[in-house]
């Protein structure tokens, strides 16, 4: 039996990585989560199962676990931008910064091998496109995404020096933008917002003029992915790009969406925020050549899939207002 724990398991990405683990009758799970952006509804139906243990807990602070830990997936933080903003921004660095460090120490505890979710954010407003894991990004210190993308700048540098002066097994992958079930409608960002708009009937927000780009990939594929680093080579420790390399225009997906739920919908335009990265499109040449790995599921394809969870999601929630 391996143990593994995963913190951020209530999350979207990290309630989807539970539930893959959990087929593999070999694997005990431990997840931890503090629930700020996670839900226990994600992971509700594993709560009975005797190979799943949840722990309610922040991992700003250390965390002490007396069963023998294989494994550890680092993916606690928020990562949606109105979630890890504003008066949140401290909290959102501390988690990055501390919630590695504690991480790494359990890792240390048990010679258990830890992968951290880093982010495509540490590119910033990349001068390089598409980005490769070669390249050291464009990152503004003192703007308001700083708390993120310099937290988990931080946390790699981490990663590292703990694997340079402890010999700690690291994994370190790169994340790009993800959608699919188990996002949280009010996450914020442009897919749960998009889709959750157009099934209300209510108008879609593109921020600024909506020629910025992002690559979207769907999440079965990353939850792919995220477990072929760990099961990789010792010799591998990243950081390794996870993401679609197919770029879409933030107006385009706005499109796409209508297409698909009603065509006769409206696009208001608001402000871009500040920072906000003009494009984004990962290399992915590392994770082809090293994990033999490429996303399968095309964006017209997720987006159904995405659609079919929201519109499930909105009508139970309606269910539920209407009983109170
Ligand atoms: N965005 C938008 N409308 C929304 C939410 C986001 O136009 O309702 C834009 C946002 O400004 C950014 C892009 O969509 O340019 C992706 O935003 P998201 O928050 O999903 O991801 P991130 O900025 O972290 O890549």
């Amino acid at each position: 039996m391996k143990t593994i724990l995963i913190t951020g398991g209530t999350g979207f990405i990290g309630s989807n990585l539970c539930k893959r683990l959990i087929e593999n009758e070999n694997n005990s799970l431990i997840c931890v989560d503090n629930n700020y952006t996670g839900s226990l509804d994600n992971v509700r139906d594993l709560l009975n199962n005797p190979r799943f243990k949840f722990i309610e807990h922040d991992i700003i602070q250390p965390l002490e676990i007396d069963e023998k830990i294989d494994e550890i997936y680092n993916l606690a933080c928020p990562a949606s931008p109105p979630a890890y903003q504003g008066e949140k921004a401290i909290f959102t660095t501390m988690t990055c910064v501390y919630g590695a460090v504690n991480m790494l120490e359990l890792a240390r505890k048990h010679n258990a091998k830890i992968l951290q979710t880093s982010t495509s954010e540490v590119y910033g407003e990349p001068l390089v496109h598409p980005q490769h894991e070669t390249y050291r990004g464009n990152v503004n210190p003192i703007g308001i995404r700083a708390c993120y993308d310099e937290g988990k700048r931080c946390a790699e540098s981490l990663f590292f020096d703990y694997n340079r002066i402890y010999g700690t097994k690291i994994k370190v992958i790169r994340i790009f933008n993800t959608y699919g079930p188990l996002m949280d409608p009010n996450d914020g960002r442009v897919v749960s917002n998009f889709i959750c708009q157009a099934l209300r009937g209510e108008d879609l927000t593109i921020y600024g003029d909506g020629s910025q780009t992002r690559s979207f990939c769907y999440v079965d594929d990353l939850v792919e992915v995220i477990i072929r680093m760990m099961a990789s080579d010792d010799k591998l420790l990243g950081p390794v790009n996870t993401g679609n390399p197919g770029e879409f225009t933030i107006k385009e997906l706005a499109e796409l969406v209508k297409e698909k739920i009603d065509k006769n919908l409206n696009i208001i335009y608001k402000p871009l925020p500040s920072d906000d990265p003009t494009q984004r499109r990962p290399d992915i040449s590392l994770a082809k050549e090293k994990l033999n790995w490429e996303p399968k599921i095309k964006l017209t394809e997720g987006l159904d899939k995405t659609i079919e969870y929201f519109a499930q999601k909105i009508k139970s929630e309606e269910k539920e207002l209407m009983n109170i």
